[in-house]
This record gives structure tokens, C-alpha cells and sequence, in this order.
């Protein structure tokens, strides 16, 4: 008999909470399940008759009813698990409405290597609306962007147990949840002990985008106020429990940043002012209000009472000597010369402080270690990284020997515009000349297993720099550190150990993992100073003894240092931001790396593109398999073959989720770690997931004006695409002369799929309309004459309908074909949520607030008309396109917007579906780019215009007006902060934007009246 007859146990505590668990059981009987699973439901002292409507329950997966005593979340969780027979244990809350995928997306997680896999939360519908759903919301959205970007790698900070899958054996071994610290009430400690744990066995933890459950979360203020209190007393706990976790659970409640360092303060106050501010607020969420005031408010006193519990438990430990001690190290030779003699360490000396550190049981660790304590893996105790700055000779000649003789790594930090060079910095300001390391050496390093950095181009002070040269110099020295072909350079020292706000941001952006500082006083590196990591500076004069001495005492970070570093951080921002203001008067250009964009198809063995390369450094790739999208990666670009194999290795490293779960689901081999250097998929089979079965006609139109050079390039794209079943109406809309017509007459001639249509009214929506009307097939798919369609466009748009039965729209992936000038930059950065989205999303009425207050009113969520389709029924239901909305009307936009909320009114779904993909080549230059902004800012106000006249959206309409003015105030930092380290925002773009949104109302009522006149 196997011991492990289940896959999966599903075990969900549970305490007086009948009709809320019912729904959660029901929705887990109605998941997917290809193999067998049991489900136990652990009542924890329930007193309102759980276990008995529970034996009532007839059910399509065995179930096993615990009825306990109430001990807390912690043991009903255990005593679940001691009975569980799966070898997995999947933790789902009793609020938790599942999706029918979970389980099987828990699985994909797990068979791609994890031990541990927790998934995305939503807040349920039936949930009230308020600042706290809201706010659980947003920490869930930020948490899966933010994993999104880091491949799914778990820190304990994002763990919660309300959906958490746990290998058995892993369960076991580290011996379940902490008992005590959910014994009294207190809140979620639990969830971070128990990873905590597991991370520090060597588990490895994933993050499941996936797999999504809808959390039903009917907390009142007081309760929520009360729960962070809690949170406080367990962290306080936590941290003794775990010395090392401290610094973590601190830095999650921002305790070293200002605002954090008000809170704490404020809570050793008096706390009658706070208790009465705090019933206020109380009232006013619990009432529903969401404005600024109220959540600013709110998160103050919940920051207090979060601080009061931390107190009250003794405060939060931190700098306990558990966590790494990172080492900087400049020469290793004997040096007279007094300016750089202080950070010479004598051969001799050097080898003696290694010894000590040898002999006195220290652990040195590499980069890879680093980086992932910095996730959260605790080290052992007395860990030390070593680090070299400057990449002198004498690291080679002096320290390599000694590191090579015990074997200790060490990341050695190369000035890269030098390398081969000497100290010429110093040298600049009469100090000697010292001799640095040339590429070859580089390589002697490299191949003695010591990890090469960057150490910035020229070793100027970062937080001088103009920001294009800030950024300039942070890419250059990385880029040039990876031609050496040694790897990437993941960390970067700030030479002389300075940096700011600005500079850590560039740092980050600048696609460094982590960063080095100096510091006076010993603060041990943590998650949340990542790019202004400490390190102890040895000098000529730091005997082993006093080095053993400073990482054994390491001193507390004094809080007025902290607040001082901040406001010498924001004091360095402002000048930054006035110097910017300075340095482009009157629209000149900044420079632009241009960017190649393409994609590849791991299946396939070449690159293709919309653009031919050219000389770019970069290349931006779309990694496909089958055609299906799994994301983007970008990488130098050579221009040679090696390119590929790069990609190949990039998409493991970046994309190895997305394209495990296609493998999985098309029941392909996956290839073991050693097997996938030079690994090749098979060709796609009838399994795999973007294989399309469907013989319905689509047809597809392309409106079109007085571009007949041009058009041709769109129609040859058109009559590749590989769905059979096609028919394309090209509407010719109010031209100027013939030449469109002959164009499209001499397709048809030889391919009688095309057809014309002639639409004399101007207007992109009369044009749509007129092929609506024209068209025959139950489907129909829009693109524009500037796009070119994927090969597997139109077979994307089917898979899109066939995800859902309600789907009445199918928009798709809008690819950028060239970065090659500011406007074009500025456009893909602008439009990123149309181009990088690789996961398919639905959009339907019933998701009312999950996607932010405005929705469904938000621009830009849905798709854009450059690639859409329609069942044809509800198009024409809906009532078609809005004649006084679009391009070719005074409104010049909002049109697409406008059927979006029509089609979502009308009960249809709009799924997003990553499969269709079209490239479009954004305007080339700052004129036309200009125009169009108008057009968006136009469009979007004529349309809220349109919204507010008619008396069936306007209360809706109303309600979203201050949220809605605050998102347009974001555009510009949004687009700000994507466009961050390639371009500046063209002058006078957001102005002519703005402009636009000023004229919308008054061009639509224009429009309106234009159309009621007698054409
Ligand atoms: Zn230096
Ligand atoms: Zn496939």
C-alpha cells in the first residue's frame, strides 16, 4: 500500500465562521483535480455549528472534520497536518474562495523545483469597500509586481498562510507552525516563523501568480488597528526568537525611515490625543470613507498602535551578531605615499587578518549568499563577505594567493573606464600612481572563482553627476564589466562609499542587485538598505585583533544618523531635481540608447524583428515558445550568434516559470538545470497550450486614410497569418484620392480574401462602424494600418474567446517595433502596460474596485484599438463604435474606451490575451508625438463628458471624479519613473496633454452636434 495516497491535503482551520467557510469548501470541491486529494477542515472550538453542517456535506474529494477545542490558528493548523496523508499540505484559510486552477497551480510551482508556494490573494466581491480592502488590495498587488520582477522568489516578509502549499517532508522537518505564537490572539507571527524556518533549511520558496483565491474580508477598523498591536507583540517575539530577523521585520514597518521614526516616537507619548484621533478615524472607515485625509490618518495611528505593541514585548532586537559583515578592502601592498597609504594593507597584515578570521570560525560567503540572505535565507552566524575595491594589482599579486590557500571568495570592484589603468583619481589630486588590473588579469581573477563588480566608470562622486551622466556611468561600467565576458556585474561599489536617494534609485534601476556603501558605524546589511549595503572599511592600521573585535561588537546604528542620512537623502534629491531643471532649457533633447526590439521563439533558431538591427548595444527580446509570450528580457546585444544562446539563457534564468508551466502543460520533458545549456524545445503538439482549434470565420478590418505607400507593408503582414478562416475588409475612410482603392484592388485580385469598403464620413469610428457592417464572420478583429500583425495574431485573438464563455472582446499584446529616439522611447515607456503584460487577464462588472476605485472607468487597463476583436453580436448590440468619439473627429480619442465600458455594461467579459500579439512602430518623431498626446488628453475628457451627460453613468461617474484626477497626476511620474534610466519625458509633452484634457468636454459637445446637423 502506498503510506501517501493523496497528492494534496487541503487542510482549512476554521473558527465560528459556518457560512463563510460553506462557500471556501465549496469552492475547493469544485477545483481541478487530476489526482487524488483529501480535504481536512480543522473546527477550532466553533460554537455555531460548523462540524455539524459539515457532516451534512456531501462532497466529491474525501473529508475529514477535527472538532477541537479552540487552541488557535497555529495548532488547528498542526493537528490538520499530523492527520494529513497528501504530500503536500496546502494552508487555505476559511475566507478563502478558491479558483479552479489552484491546486494544479500550486503544483506547476512545486514540480518547477519549489518546497513551498504561496499564491495571489484578491479580496472577494462580497467584501465591504473601504480603506482596508483597499489597502489589502494594493499590498497584494505591489506583492506580485514586485515578485513578478524577482522571479518569485520569497522573502519572509511575503509570506501569509491564508494560501500556502508546504511539502510535507519540509513541514516535518522543521516541525510545523509555533504553537505559542498564536496561542493568545496574537496576529500573524506565525506565517514569518514558520518560513523563516524553512529558508533557513534550505527550502525553496516560490511565489505562484497564478494561483489566485478571493479572500472574503469583513474586518472593522478597531479589529484591523487591533491586529497590527498584535503584529507589534509577535514581531517583538520573533525577533528573539530569530536574532537576524529583526532588522527585516523593523525595516517591513519602515522603522528606519522618518516616518517610522515618528511613529515609534509617538508612541511612547501620552496616548490620550492618539486614542481620541483614533476613534475618529475608526468612525469615518467604518463608514466607508476613502479620501486621503481619512487613510493618511488611519495608517499613522495603526503605525502607532503596531509600535505600542512592539514595546510592549520588550522591542524589536536587531543588529543581533547573526547577520553577515560585508568587508572593504582597497591595496594589498606596502605603500609611503601618505593619500592612499591609510587604505593600504600590507601583504603581511592582510594575511594575518585572514588567518584570524580563519581560526576564529567565520564563514565566508559569496555574492550569490549574499543576495539571497538579502531575500530573507539567514546565514550562519559569524558570515563574512570579503570585497576589493579599486581592482589594484596587488589584489592578484598579494591577496588572491592568500584567499586561494583557504578558499575564500571575494567580489573584486573594477573602475571599468581604468581597467588596465592606474589610480587615476587619486593621482589627479598628487597621490602616487598605483598599478590596476588589466582585462587579462581580470580574467586570472575571474577564473580563481572571485566575482567581478562594478566600482562605476571613472570613480567620480555619483551623487555629483548630472543624471544623464549618473546613468550613463551606472549602465556603462556594468555593461563594460559583463564584456568581459565574465558575467554580469550584480553589485556595484559607490566610490568613496557615497551615495543618496537619487543615486540608489539609479543604482537599482540601473539593473544592479545590490550595492555597496562604507559605513562609520557597523550596521549589519539587510533587505532594506540593499543598495547601500555596509561594510567594514579595513585599514593599514586595523590589527586582526581589533578586526575581530569590530564584527564580533558590531555597534548599533544610532538613530540620529539614520534620520540624518534621510534628510541629507531628500536635501540631495531636491538639488537634484532643481539641477535637472537647469541643465535642459527649451526643449533640448537628451540622448537615448537606442534599443533594438524583436523576438524570439525558443523553438525557432533566429531572431526576427519589425526594425532590422542596426548598431545597437541592447536588445529587447520577446521570448515566445510555440508563439506563446512568456516575457521580455534584455540584454547587451553583440550582433552575433552568441546572442542567441544569451536569450536562451536569460529565459531560464528570467522567464523559467512561465515557461515550465507551457512544458507541463503540454506534457513535454523539462529539462534538468545541467541539461539546459543548449537545450531545444520540441515543436508544438496538439497539447500545447497555445494550439488553437476553431474553424469560425474572423474578419478582420483595417481602417485606413490617405496612407497608400504604406499600406501595402500591413496587408503582406495580413496575409501571413497562418489562421485559415479569414476575411479582410480594408475600410477607406473619407479620402482624398484613389490610390488607396487601387492598393487594396490589386490584393484582391490576387488573393480574394481582401475586399474594399469605402466610407466617405470622416471619423475613425464611422470608418469601424462601416466594417462592421461589412463584415461576415462571427468574430471581428480591428488593427490599424501602422501595426503589423503576428504570423499567429488572429489564432491568439480565438484563444482569447475560447478562455471564457462570456467573453465578447479579446484585446492583445502591443509590442513596441523600435526605440530609436526620445519620442519613440517616450511612447514605449508611456504605453508599457499595453507592451510588457505576458499573463492573460479578464476584465468583467463583478471586478467592480479590484482593479483601483476608477475602474471600469480607467484608461489604458483594457487594451488598445491597435489590436482588438469582438464577438460580432455583441458589437452590434452594444451598439458600435461612438461616431463622436475617435481619431478623424474633434475629440481626436477616447473611442476605445468608450466601447470597453460598453461591452463590460452589457454583462460581456474583455480578456486581455498575451497570445495576439502585433508590433506597432510608435510616431518617430517629437511633433507627431506631441499631437497624439493632445489626442489621448482630448479623448479621454470628451469621453468622462460623454459619461456625465447621460444620467445612467453619471453617479458612477461622479464618485470616481478625485480618484480620477489623482491617477492623471500620476501619469507623470508613473511614465517618469519607467522612462527613468533611458530618456527624459519630451518638453512639453505632459503640457499638450493636459492641454487636451481641458479641450475633451467642450470638442465632444462639438462632435455631438456636428453628427445631430443633417449630413
Ligand atoms: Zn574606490
Ligand atoms: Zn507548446
Amino acid at each position: 500500500m502506498n503510506a501517501t495516497p493523496f497528492r494534496f491535503s487541503i487542510i482549512v482551520p476554521t473558527y465560528n465562521r459556518r457560512d463563510i467557510l460553506l462557500d471556501t469548501v465549496a469552492s475547493v470541491a469544485a477545483t481541478v483535480r487530476p489526482w487524488p486529494c483529501e480535504l481536512i477542515v480543522v473546527v477550532d472550538g466553533s460554537t455555531d455549528g460548523t462540524a455539524e453542517a459539515l457532516g451534512e456535506l456531501v462532497l466529491p474529494l474525501p473529508i475529514k472534520v477535527l472538532d477541537l477545542p479552540n487552541r488557535g490558528a497555529a495548532a488547528a493548523r498542526n493537528a490538520g497536518a499530523a492527520v494529513a496523508r497528501g504530500r503536500v499540505l496546502l494552508f487555505l484559510d476559511d475566507d478563502m474562495i478558491v479558483e479552479p486552477d489552484l491546486i494544479i497551480e500550486h503544483d506547476k510551482t512545486l514540480l518547477a523545483g519549489a518546497d513551498a508556494v504561496v499564491g495571489h490573494i484578491q479580496i472577494d466581491d462580497r467584501s465591504p469597500v473601504n480603506i482596508l480592502t483597499r489597502g489589502v488590495e494594493r499590498w497584494a498587488t505591489e506583492r506580485r509586481v514586485r515578485l513578478d520582477l524577482s522571479g518569485g522568489r520569497l522573502g519572509v516578509e511575503d509570506f501569509l498562510t491564508g494560501q500556502l502549499s508546504v511539502r510535507t517532508e519540509w513541514f516535518t522537518k522543521v516541525g510545523g507552525f509555533d504553537r505559542a505564537l498564536t496561542a493568545h490572539g496574537t496576529f500573524g507571527g506565525e506565517d514569518t516563523d514558520l518560513v523563516y524556518r524553512l529558508l533557513q533549511e534550505g527550502a525553496r520558496a516560490r511565489f505562484a501568480p497564478n494561483a489566485v483565491s478571493y479572500q472574503r474580508y469583513v474586518v472593522s477598523a478597531e479589529q484591523n488597528i487591533r491586529q497590527w498591536a498584535q503584529a507589534g507583540q509577535s514581531d517583538a517575539m520573533l525577533s528573539r526568537k530569530h536574532p537576524g530577523l529583526g532588522a527585516v521585520l523593523s525595516a517591513g514597518h519602515r522603522g528606519d525611515t522618518i516616518d517610522g521614526r515618528l511613529a515609534q516616537a509617538l508612541s511612547t507619548l501620552p496616548q490620550a490625543p492618539v486614542r481620541a484621533l483614533s476613534s475618529r478615524v475608526v468612525r469615518r472607515v467604518n463608514r466607508g470613507r476613502m479620501d486621503l485625509a481619512t487613510e493618511f490618518v488611519f495608517a499613522k495611528v495603526r503605525d502607532i498602535a503596531y509600535w505600542n505593541g512592539v514595546r510592549t514585548r520588550g522591542g524589536i532586537v536587531r543588529n543581533a551578531p547573526t547577520g553577515v559583515s560585508i568587508l572593504a578592502y582597497h591595496a594589498i601592498e606596502e605603500i609611503d605615499d601618505p593619500r592612499v597609504a591609510r587604505y593600504s594593507v600590507a601583504p603581511e597584515r592582510f594575511a594575518a587578518q585572514i588567518s584570524a578570521l580563519v581560526e576564529a570560525g567565520y564563514t565566508f560567503i559569496d555574492g550569490d549568499d549574499l543576495l539571497e540572505h538579502l531575500e530573507g535565507r539567514p546565514l550562519k552566524p559569524r558570515s563574512v563577505l570579503l570585497t576589493f575595491d579599486d581592482a589594484y594589482e596587488s589584489m592578484l599579486t598579494h591577496a588572491a594567493p592568500v584567499l586561494e590557500r583557504h578558499g575564500i571568495p571575494a567580489v573584486v570592484c573594477v573602475v571599468s573606464d581604468e581597467i588596465g589603468g592606474y589610480n587615476a583619481w587619486d593621482v589627479a589630486h598628487g597621490a602616487g600612481k598605483l598599478p590596476l588590473l588589466t582585462a587579462e588579469q581580470l580574467g586570472e581573477i575571474n577564473g580563481g572563482g572571485w566575482e567581478l563588480a562594478s566600482h562605476s566608470r571613472r570613480h567620480d562622486h555619483l551623487t555629483a553627476l548630472r543624471d544623464a551622466d549618473l546613468r550613463a556611468d551606472l549602465t556603462g561600467s556594468r555593461t563594460a564589466v559583463a564584456a568581459l565576458g565574465h558575467g554580469e556585474a550584480r553589485f556595484l561599489a559607490y566610490p568613496y562609499g557615497e551615495h543618496d536617494r537619487r543615486v540608489r534609485a539609479r543604482t537599482r534601476r540601473a539593473g544592479y542587485a545590490a550595492a555597496f556603501a562604507l559605513a562609520t558605524a557597523r550596521a549589519h546589511p539587510f533587505r532594506g538598505n540593499r543598495y547601500a549595503l555596509p561594510r567594514v572599511e579595513v585599514r593599514r592600521d586595523t590589527t586582526p585583533v581589533e578586526l575581530l573585535h569590530a564584527l564580533a561588537h558590531p555597534a548599533r546604528l544610532d538613530p540620529r544618523d539614520v534620520v540624518r542620512r534621510e534628510l541629507l537623502g531628500l536635501a540631495s534629491g531636491v538639488q537634484a531635481s532643481f539641477r535637472r531643471a537647469r541643465i535642459h532649457p527649451g526643449g533640448e533633447s537628451p540622448g537615448v540608447t537606442a534599443i533594438w526590439c524583436g523576438d524570439f521563439d525558443l523553438a525557432g533558431d533566429a531572431t526576427s524583428s519589425m526594425v532590422p538591427p542596426r548598431d545597437e548595444t541592447i536588445m529587447r527580446v520577446l521570448v515566445r515558445l510555440h508563439g506563446e509570450p512568456l516575457g521580455y528580457v534584455t540584454l547587451p546585444r553583440t550582433g552575433t550568434p552568441r546572442d542567441l544562446d544569451e536569450i536562451r539563457a536569460a529565459a531560464w534564468r528570467e522567464l523559467g516559470d512561465p515557461l515550465v508551466a507551457h512544458l507541463i502543460e503540454e506534457g513535454a520533458a523539462i529539462p534538468e538545470e545541467n541539461e539546459r545549456y543548449g537545450w531545444r524545445p520540441a515543436g508544438q503538439t496538439r497539447n500545447c497550450p497555445n494550439h488553437v482549434v476553431s474553424d469560425a470565420l474572423v474578419s478582420v478590418v483595417v481602417c485606413t486614410r490617405d496612407r497608400s505607400e504604406s499600406l501595402p507593408d500591413c496587408l503582406d503582414r495580413l496575409a501571413a497569418v497562418t489562421y485559415r478562416p479569414v476575411e479582410f475588409v480594408i475600410v477607406d475612410n473619407a479620402p482624398s484620392d484613389d490610390a488607396t482603392r487601387a492598393v487594396v484592388e490589386r490584393y484582391a485580385a490576387a488573393d480574394d480574401r481582401f475586399r474594399y469598403v469605402r466610407e466617405p464620413r470622416p471619423g475613425l469610428s464611422c470608418a469601424r462602424n462601416a466594417g462592421l457592417a461589412a463584415a461576415r464572420g462571427p468574430y471581428l478583429a480591428y488593427t490599424d494600418d501602422d501595426v503589423a500583425v503576428d504570423s499567429g495574431w488572429i489564432h491568439g485573438l480565438i484563444r482569447g474567446f475560447q478562455r471564457r464563455d462570456d467573453v465578447a472582446c479579446v484585446t492583445g499584446l502591443v509590442c513596441t517595433a523600435a526605440i530609436s529616439n526620445g519620442a519613440e522611447a517616450y511612447f514605449d515607456a508611456r504605453l508599457a502596460s499595453w507592451s510588457t503584460r505576458c499573463r492573460p487577464q479578464f476584465f468583467d462588472m463583478s471586478m467592480s474596485d479590484r482593479y483601483g476605485v476608477l475602474y471600469p472607468f480607467s484608461a489604458g487597463i483594457f487594451g488598445t484599438g491597435a489590436s482588438f476583436a469582438f464577438d460580432r453580436e455583441r458589437l452590434v448590440r452594444a451598439g458600435g463604435f461612438d461616431e463622436a468619439l475617435g481619431a478623424g473627429t474633434p475629440t481626436r480619442g477616447g473611442e476605445d474606451l468608450d466601447i470597453f465600458v460598453r461591452i463590460l455594461l452589457d454583462g460581456g467579459a474583455i480578456a486581455y490575451e498575451p497570445a495576439a500579439v502585433v508590433w506597432h512602430h510608435h510616431r518617430a518623431d517629437d511633433e507627431s508625438l506631441l499631437k497624439q498626446m493632445y489626442g489621448y488628453g482630448s479623448g479621454l475628457t470628451a469621453y468622462l463628458t460623454k459619461l456625465l451627460l447621460d444620467p445612467s453613468t453619471r453617479a458612477q461617474l461622479l464618485r470616481r471624479v478625485p480618484a480620477g484626477l489623482l491617477k492623471i497626476a500620476q501619469i507623470r511620474t508613473r511614465t517618469n519613473e519607467r522612462l527613468g534610466d533611458t530618456v527624459a519625458a519630451p518638453q512639453g509633452a505632459m503640457r499638450r496633454e493636459f492641454t487636451g484634457f481641458l479641450a475633451g468636454p467642450l470638442l465632444y459637445l462639438r462632435a455631438r452636434r456636428a453628427l445631430e446637423r443633417p449630413r
